[in-house]
């Protein structure tokens, strides 16, 4: 069983796109009062959007479910206010759980939470609760920075946190650290803004006590974690510094890293550095960096091939980050080695 935990639905029918343009321009319109509206996309088109993209991906490079979620760039929760995000995420929150209802082997949903710059996070716990009790979501991706590059909320370490992190504790799921668009054009959205965002968490997590409060409490930093495990010296070093505990008894039982890294070397680096209980498979496919490799002849984010290519890594290593992490994390995933997926608790 081979478990990517990091997909965004990327290839969504342009119905959607066309709901979020009405919505955005009621925000133009000072007579509009705002309404959920309504999406209207057949089971055939989701399958029409899936089948020439993730699930040929999925056969083509021998994976198996997919944790799936919203456009991770589209959720602009910079935009229009608390409203605004609400009925964005409701509805691309079900549109995803379409999908996996559609394709329960393929695909199990994580949530965009309708966060809002300025407004508490305890404001997302409804619709988190929802996504995970209702639709069987197994997580939520949180972002750390809804201001969209400008950084006006308090750090993830801070108490204006806290509310949602005892949902999460409550229904026992993982946050996916990720930003969303940038607004600043100083940091290109997933070439700077995605790494400063994974690399930012990680310092704050090193300088708080937030997992003594919650040591339960589970993130995901993605993207290979940004430059922290190339910088691990540094982390180490800092924390050495600062008087506070090593790495491994600070953040380790509660901080893990996706393999979204697009190269063999980076890969190499990441399983050398990073202990591999810390580390689940995922490609982030499809749409970070959407072209093939010249070099090698293969998609950059055909990850899969990076770990396949490590022959000094152990077959219960390899099947840690296929597989036993990703459980151990999302905990409320189950799966069965013949290749169905389904929500246990969430099911009953
Ligand atoms: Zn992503």
């Amino acid at each position: 069983m081979i478990i990517d935990c990091h997909g965004h639905y990327t290839t969504a029918p342009r119905e959607l796109e066309a709901y979020r343009q009405r919505q955005l321009a009621g925000l133009k319109d000072p007579a509009h009062i705002p309404a959920q509206g309504s999406l209207a996309i057949s089971d055939d088109q989701i399958r029409e959007s899936l089948e020439p993209a993730q699930l040929k991906f999925q056969r083509e490079r021998g994976t198996d479910v997919t944790i799936f979620s919203p456009r991770a760039s589209g959720m602009a929760h910079h935009v229009g206010d608390a409203t605004t995000s609400r009925y964005w995420s409701e509805v691309c929150n079900e549109l995803i759980h379409r999908v996996c209802t559609l394709y329960p082997d393929n695909f199990v949903g994580v949530c965009q939470l309708p966060q809002s710059p300025g407004v508490p996070p305890a404001n997302c716990r409804e619709e988190l609760t929802r996504c995970v009790q209702q639709l069987g979501f197994v997580g939520c991706n949180l972002n750390p920075d809804p201001s969209g590059g400008r950084w006006t909320d308090p750090p993830l370490t801070d108490r204006w946190w806290y509310p949602l992190y005892e949902k999460m504790v409550e229904l026992d799921v993982p946050a996916m650290v990720h930003v969303s668009a940038s607004c600043n054009p100083n940091f290109h959205a997933t070439g700077a803004h995605y790494l400063n965002a994974d690399t930012t968490a990680f310092m704050q997590f090193l300088t708080s006590d937030l997992f003594k409060d919650f040591p339960t409490l589970k993130f995901i930093i993605p993207h290979g974690g940004g430059a922290v495990p190339y910088h691990w010296g540094r982390y180490r070093g800092l924390a050495q510094d600062l008087g506070r505990p090593p790495l491994r008894e600070l953040l380790l039982n509660n901080v893990f890293f996706d393999t979204c890294v697009y190269h063999l070397p980076g890969i190499e680096l990441l399983l050398k550095v990073v202990p591999v209980d810390n580390i689940l498979f995922a490609s982030e496919m499809v749409g970070a960096v959407k072209s093939i490799d010249p070099e090698t002849g293969h998609y950059f984010d055909d990850t899969k091939r990076y770990i396949d290519a490590i022959g000094w890594l152990s077959a219960p290593d390899r099947r840690k980050i296929f597989d036993g992490n990703a459980r151990r994390v999302y905990s409320r995933l189950k799966t069965s080695s013949a290749g169905s997926a389904a929500t246990g608790r969430a099911a009953t």
